[in-house]
């Protein structure tokens, strides 16, 4: 369904997928007016080739819009999801590192090289998962101060 009426500007035909109140802008007097009461609703099989392919640009055109409108933070929002699961990994290779231990101590000879290895590789890893999340909280921290400057 779409809506039917005369611009309220210039009275050329407006057709749009807008609702009663909206803006809309006029593609022949290019103002920006409220689609008024008496817009007549009208069947889309009604339309003639042109009107069809305007009411699909005007669709395409809000889509964009809205995609722009979306914050980086909603589009990326997979990230929230890192935290956690670096919280939980850590835990993990700490307890497992421990019993690693443990046993490799029982261990003759290289043992000792085989223990520092593990330290150094947790070490970069957890350093390594704690500079990750600092910068997903520093990037999600950057857009909230754009989005509140936006609005
Ligand atoms: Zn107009």
């Amino acid at each position: 369904m779409a809506l039917k009426f005369n611009c309220v500007n210039c009275n050329d035909i407006v057709i749009t997928k807008l609702s009663i109140g909206d803006e809309y802008k006029c593609k022949n007097c290019l103002n920006v007016r409220i689609v008024p009461m008496g817009a007549e609703t009208i069947d889309e099989s009604e339309l003639d080739l042109q009107q069809k392919e305007d009411l699909k640009r005007e669709e395409q055109f809000a889509q964009t819009e809205d995609e722009k409108n979306q914050t980086l933070s909603k589009k990326y929002s997979v990230l929230k999801f890192v935290k956690p699961l670096f919280a939980f990994l850590g835990v993990t290779y700490t307890f497992g590192l421990m019993s690693l231990i443990g046993h490799l101590s029982e261990l003759p000879g290289a043992g000792f090289n085989i223990i520092a290895l593990c330290f150094i590789s947790y070490s970069g890893l957890i350093f390594f998962m704690y500079c990750i999340v600092s910068m997903i909280d520093f990037l999600f921290e950057l857009d909230k101060h754009n989005s509140e400057k936006k609005n």
